[in-house]
Parts: C-alpha cells; sequence; structure tokens
C-alpha cells in the first residue's frame, strides 16, 4: 500500500475542472493507498496574502465538495495545513539547506509573477512556495504525489532537496515519486479552461437547474453559425465536456449528427446536461448535508489534522535528530 499526499488550496467552491482534473482522481485512489489530503490554507497566502478574508469560508467549501465527491474520512486523512505547524518547521529547516536558484528556476516562479502582474509576488513566502510543498509532501514520507504534468517540475524540486538533505544528514526521507494523472481537458462555458477568475466554471455544488442554465448558452463551433450548417466536434468545448462526461454512445450521435447538421447545438446541450447531471448525481444528493452541518465538517477536519500532526511529528523528529537538533 503506497502513501499518497496531494493537496489543494482553499479558493471557494470547486469547479467541474477541479472534479475531473483530481478530485475523482483521489476518491479513486483511496481505494488501495494510505491517502493524506490536505487543504493547503498556508499556500493561499502565497499569492493571496492581501486579502484572506475568505480563508476560512472556503475551507469549508472545499470540505463539502470534497466528502461530497467522495473522500472518506474513515480511509483518508483529510486534514488543514496550518493545523499541522510541522509543515512550517520543516519548511524552516529546508529553507536552510536550499540554494536560492532551485527555487527561482521553478517554471512557474515567472509564468505566475507575469501572469499576476496585479498582485506583488516579489515576496519571500512566494518564492519559497514549492519548498513549503516539498515540506508538505516529504513531511508524511509520502511515496507519490498526483499531480498534472504543470506541477510535474515541483515534485522533482521535491525530489531534489530530499537528496540534498539525505546526503548533509543521513537518509531521513524518501524520494517522492510523480503520479501523472491523465486530465480531460474541462473548458469553462466560454470555451477558455474552466476557471473561477474567468467566470466560466460550471461548479461541483451548482444545482441541477443552474448547471442547465450556464451550459445553454455555452460556446460552441464559432463556424456553425446557423441550424443548417454543419460542425466540427473536434473544435467545440462542448463536446470536450461531452468526452469527459458522455457514453460513447452518446458521442458517436453527436459526431455524427454535428457533422451532417442532423442535430442542432442546443439538442447537444441537452444531451451533454442530461450526462452531467447523472455523473453528479450522487454529489448533488450528499453535498447539501454536509453543507447544512458545518460543525461536523470541521469536526471531520480537525479529527484529520489530529491524525496528520502524529505523523508529521514522528518525521520531524527524525529530521530534526539527523540534523543534531534534539537536545
Ligand atoms: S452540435 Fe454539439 S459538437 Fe456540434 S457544434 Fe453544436 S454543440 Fe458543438
Amino acid at each position: 500500500m503506497a502513501r499518497i499526499l496531494s493537496g489543494m488550496r482553499p479558493t471557494g467552491a470547486l469547479h467541474l475542472g477541479n472534479l475531473m482534473g483530481a478530485l475523482r482522481n483521489w476518491v479513486r485512489l483511496q481505494d488501495a493507498n494510505e491517502c493524506f489530503f490536505g487543504i493547503v490554507d498556508w499556500h493561499s497566502l502565497t499569492t493571496d496574502y492581501a486579502d484572506t478574508q475568505a480563508i476560512r469560508e472556503s475551507i469549508i467549501e472545499v470540505a463539502c465538495d470534497w466528502l461530497a465527491a467522495g473522500l472518506d474520512p474513515e480511509r483518508s486523512t483529510l486534514f488543514v495545513q496550518s493545523w499541522v505547524p510541522q509543515h512550517a518547521e520543516l519548511h524552516l529547516l529546508l529553507s536552510m539547506v536550499v540554494p536560492v536558484p532551485w527555487l527561482e528556476r521553478v517554471p512557474t516562479y515567472k509564468e505566475q509573477q507575469q501572469q499576476l502582474q496585479e498582485k506583488d509576488l516579489t515576496t519571500y513566502g512566494f518564492l519559497g512556495y514549492p519548498l513549503l510543498q516539498t515540506a508538505d509532501i516529504i513531511i508524511y514520507k509520502a511515496d507519490a504525489v498526483p499531480v498534472g504534468e504543470d506541477q510535474a517540475p515541483h515534485i522533482e524540486l521535491a525530489r531534489e532537496i530530499v537528496r540534498r538533505f539525505n546526503y548533509l544528514y543521513g537518509p531521513v526521507f524518501p524520494e517522492p515519486q510523480t503520479l501523472l494523472t491523465e486530465t480531460p481537458r474541462i473548458p469553462g462555458t466560454d470555451g477558455r479552461k474552466m476557471s473561477k477568475s474567468y467566470g466560466n466554471a460550471v461548479y461541483i455544488k451548482d444545482t441541477p437547474e443552474e448547471v442547465r442554465q450556464k451550459l445553454r448558452p455555452m460556446v460552441t463551433d464559432p463556424a456553425r453559425k446557423r441550424r443548417t450548417d454543419p460542425g466540427d466536434p473536434a473544435v467545440c468545448p462542448v463536446f470536450d465536456l461531452h468526452k469527459a462526461f458522455s457514453s460513447q454512445e452518446t458521442r458517436d450521435w453527436v459526431t455524427a449528427g454535428c457533422t451532417s447538421a442532423g442535430i442542432g447545438c442546443l439538442d447537444c446541450k441537452a444531451k451533454l446536461t442530461e450526462h452531467m447531471l447523472e455523473s453528479l448525481a450522487g454529489i448533488h444528493s450528499r453535498r447539501p448535508e454536509f453543507a447544512r452541518r458545518p460543525d461536523t465538517v470541521w469536526d471531520i477536519l480537525r479529527e484529520g489534522s489530529c491524525k496528520a500532526r502524529a505523523v508529521a511529528e514522528a518525521t520531524l523528529g527524525e529530521a530534526r535528530a539527523a540534523m543534531k537538533l534534539k537536545y
């Protein structure tokens, strides 16, 4: 049984991109692995340190989405990062041995600074974010971390840091492996990547009626202007969603009907909505229960954080001892 670690920032309610890109995979992973899933609230501060108002509420939103999607606190450890302060101490210890250029060359460092120019990301915390992520992973001695391709360089960095630590002080940490997750393309309703900040997202917590309303005006193949024009599913974002949610039979029906102008886009979207709602039915029935009982959800996170702390403290003890810091 491998030990798996992954986390999400509490940025508010999760959307279908989060569900299909990560959460569904996590739910599968917990069947055969020992899983630790963290709501990494300190990571929100690396880019959003100036606005911390919504973090508390966002933690609950994320936790309700996790539980509704099927993460099971009986089988997986669900924790809040800042309730396991050992992450911070390990981050500090690692910061003593990691050269700054290692962090500066992480691709997302420069990319995000450019993308988020309205924010001042010249901070120490933002530079150190992949280091904090390394601490998050290795404090549980995780064997593997499920990530999308964009995050793979961070795991490579974590491995490099582990090698440096182990070389200097002796073998304490295993090198975490990257568990590359095949992520289906989940476009938002405007055809761009689904993202909260683009205002194009369908949320896990959206009601069936809200899902219908969002999908109806969704962008399609731009060349298909009239009902009588044939379309091309290969360039249509609605078809990308069919690939994620619909059966092969329906996808064949769409391809035949679209390319021959035999079906209209509204017919196509209605079919998509039907499949999507079918796929989300379990989540839709479970989520309101959790949302109604935030105290229970906090208790689940509290209990998970307590379990996580015990594991993290044991590892940290080994790291302190290896560094001759046990007095
Ligand atoms: S019929 Fe479907 S796949 Fe074809 S253009 Fe319209 S929405 Fe897209």
